[in-house]
């Protein structure tokens, strides 16, 4: 369906090394994983491993929990006994905790060497990651930059690159190759200019979002631009949507930006019209209700659902299926061709059957 639709946004991707966390392999040329973060504490393993789960039906591939204690490095063990997917344990500081971690059976570790202190602090994470196959990520936050590089640099992209450089260079100088990096701030611009400035200078595959981006509103669109403008120019090989809500919205963003750049896709895909005065039914309700029916329906499939039958199912045709409002009743429609006429209480009822009896 994607070939339909034109040229595809994404013409080529950037060449990065490939690397491994657990059984998800990102860079190299391969799908763009989709990754998230708990908010629960890591401690209340009960609530992690249930917020996980609800993840992992939204989509979600790889996942990130906080590591602020050691109970929370003890946690990981029991957490990951009960979830699918690579789990990621995020450490600032206290290089113990990422060799608590590890021992915990962490898949990956996200730290920055330049703030775990001395060299042999950051050589005995390294081996310790190394012998059990775990990669690191660098996770550079424009919010949080080593005071050399601000003072050199200003609070700018090139600083946020070469602390980046700098930090790559310490894992690399120990012969440790297993390394992502993300390079975040909380405006598009920088966000945007740092990831470009440093796909130039490396091969190590890029974690890609916009931190701290905000509420549901502002918190879409700018993700949206800015990961969607690296992943248009070829540059990301993960990404996380980043918001002030329930994590599962940050999943769903994440495929909806996949799927609107042509690069995945993942459930039905649902255009819906905006209504206008020719609509007379209630639409919107009729919307949201499909939508939540079909949040983890598996099929590959375009659903319309359009406010009249005027221009409803010939503004949809490329839909596998869908339903246009009329007065009182609406139409049901495959492919562009009606197919029959149901009473306006009964239309998701019978759009939803049809959709189920497509599997
Ligand atoms: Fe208006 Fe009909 Fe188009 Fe919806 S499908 S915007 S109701 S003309």
């Amino acid at each position: 369906s994607l070939l339909r639709r034109g040229m595809p946004l994404v013409q080529g991707r950037k060449k990065t090394r490939r690397v491994s966390i657990g059984k998800v392999a990102v860079g190299a040329g391969l799908p763009v994983a989709v990754q998230s973060m708990t908010n629960t504490p890591t401690g209340d393993v009960a609530a992690t491993v249930t917020q996980i789960q609800r993840l992992e039906a939204a989509g979600c591939e790889i996942i990130r929990v906080a590591v602020p204690d050691m109970a929370a490095a003890l946690a990981l063990a029991k957490i990951r006994q009960k979830i699918n997917i690579p789990l990621i344990a995020d450490i600032h500081f206290d290089y113990r905790l990422a060799l608590a971690s590890l021992a915990s059976g962490a898949d990956g570790l996200r730290i920055n060497p330049g703030n775990i202190g001395e060299e042999w602090k950051v050589r005995e994470v390294a081996n310790c990651a190394r012998e059990k196959g775990v990669p690191i990520r660098i996770g550079v936050n424009a919010g949080s930059l080593e005071r050399e590089f601000i003072e050199r640099l200003g609070p700018t992209p090139e600083a946020m690159v070469e602390s980046a450089m700098v930090n790559i260079g310490i894992l690399e100088r120990i012969g440790f190759k297993d390394i992502k990096v993300s390079l975040k701030a909380s405006d598009v611009a920088r966000t945007v200019a740092a990831y470009r400035l440093i796909a130039a200078r490396t091969d190590v595959p890029l974690h890609v979002g916009v931190t701290e981006a905000g509420g549901l509103f502002a918190g879409i669109t700018k993700s949206a631009i800015g990961i969607g403008m690296l992943l248009a120019e070829g540059i990301g090989d993960t990404i996380r949507v980043s918001l002030t809500r329930d994590p599962v919205e940050e999943v769903r963003t994440a495929w909806e930006i996949l799927r609107a750049l042509g690069l995945r896709s993942r459930g039905p895909e649902i255009i819906s019209c905006p209504t206008c005065g020719r609509c007379k039914i209630d639409l919107f309700t009729v919307a949201e209700q499909v939508e939540a029916a079909l949040l983890n329906c598996p099929l590959d499939i375009k659903v319309a659902i359009m406010g009249c039958v005027v221009n409803g199912p010939g503004e949809a045709k490329e839909a596998d299926i869908g339903i246009a409002g009329g007065d009182g009743f609406g139409i049901l429609f495959k492919k562009g061709k009606v197919v029959r006429k149901i009473d306006q209480h009964d239309l998701v009822r019978v759009l939803l059957k049809e959709i189920e009896n497509l599997k």
